[in-house]
């Protein structure tokens, strides 16, 4: 690990302004310098659980840590009202897990926290950078293989490598490491909103434009600002929210990443689906909303024949590797059981 520096902000706003002032004027890259992204020279730290874990890799080298634990003051708070639900981004994933209304009111957000990492983890990850949390790509963990994400035009070693764990939807000529986490998986399809704060002010976003596709620049990975920092994330309410649910499949049932998994939220009248909200994990390289699969549902009487269908149409874009074939299969049977196994909630009125 290289030395730093260490500074704590107590609001979002003076964390913004210390990371402007960290990586002064100009683009995303530093002139006549090395294709290494500024964002990296300084970085936001909450619970540390990705960026230490990159740091001791000597992956991410930043000079200036800025420390925003001292946001919790104010962004800590879980509010559930009947307009939706507001985490504050300082939230511990543990504690929104283990929120009553959480649970009751949205099932599939306690399903993607209580299945993701080790309890440990998850009492020390906040919820605001889980969602910004980093690839498992095992190229880009290593420094001395080829990795356009980590050194922007050095090559991809996972093309012709070990791709059994990449991503089949999403990917681009440069770059196809999936995006790891689940609990984005439950925000995209709830169409949650992101609130932050940067230097120039605050806004609000929504979650699906947060994450950007790999294409030519796969080491841009947000549409964040460099010096912008997430304050609090809004669910809205719905009909469909509490007939939420995850399902994730992966290599062994504790403290993995997901081969493949989908997040379902359904409207019924009966059998008929009135609305349907999917996205898939582990297959793809951003938090993957599935909007075509559910144009599928929509109106229909939901049965196996129909889940199959809208699966089929949610891979139908699917490019695959060598060693990541199974992920179609795997991947639309992991939908198959999403949509049968929320369809059968018994939801309390
Ligand atoms: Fe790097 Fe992406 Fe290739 Fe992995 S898949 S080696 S992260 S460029």
């Amino acid at each position: 690990m290289q030395r730093f520096d260490y500074r704590r902000e107590a609001s979002a706003e003076s964390a913004a302004r210390t990371m402007s002032a960290a990586l002064g004027e100009g683009g995303f890259f530093a002139a006549g310098g090395p294709r290494v992204p500024l964002r990296q020279r300084a970085q936001f730290i909450a619970g540390g659980t990705n960026m230490t874990d990159y740091m001791t890799l000597d992956v991410i080298q930043p000079q200036l840590l800025i420390d925003i634990n001292g946001l919790a003051a104010r962004h800590s708070n879980i509010e559930v009202t009947a307009h939706g639900l507001r985490l504050g981004a300082l939230v511990r994933m543990a504690q929104a897990e283990d929120h009553p209304a959480v649970r009751a009111e949205y099932p599939v957000i306690h399903e993607t926290l209580l299945l993701a990492a080790s309890r440990q983890i998850r009492n020390m990850a906040s919820l605001g950078g889980n969602v910004l949390q980093r690839t498992r790509c095992e190229y880009f963990r290593e420094r001395s293989w080829a990795c356009n994400k980590r050194v922007p035009g050095s090559g991809c070693a996972a093309m012709d490598g070990i791709n059994r764990q990449h991503a089949i939807l999403g990917t681009s000529d440069r770059c196809i490491a999936a995006y790891p986490g689940d609990f984005a998986q439950a925000l995209i399809a709830l169409g949650a909103v992101v609130e932050t704060v940067g230097a120039s002010g605050s806004r609000h976003l929504s979650f699906e434009k947060l994450h950007r596709l790999p294409g030519d620049t796969p080491e841009i990975e947000t549409t964040l600002a460099p010096d912008e920092v997430i304050v609090a994330i809004d669910v809205p309410a719905g009909p469909w929210t509490r007939r939420s649910h995850y399902v994730k499949v992966r290599d062994r049932q504790s403290y993995e990443f997901a081969v493949a998994s989908a997040a379902v939220a359904l409207h019924l009248e009966g059998d008929v689906v009135r609305e349907a909200r999917i996205a898939l994990g582990g297959v793809a390289t951003v938090p993957w909303r599935a909007r075509e699969a559910e144009q599928v549902l929509k109106g229909q009487v939901l049965d196996v024949a129909l889940a199959e269908k809208a699966a089929a149409v949610a891979f139908e874009g699917a490019r695959v590797r060598a060693h990541n074939a199974f992920k179609v299969g795997t991947g639309k049977q992991t939908l198959v059981r999403a949509l049968m196994e929320t369809r059968a909630m018994e939801i309390q009125p």
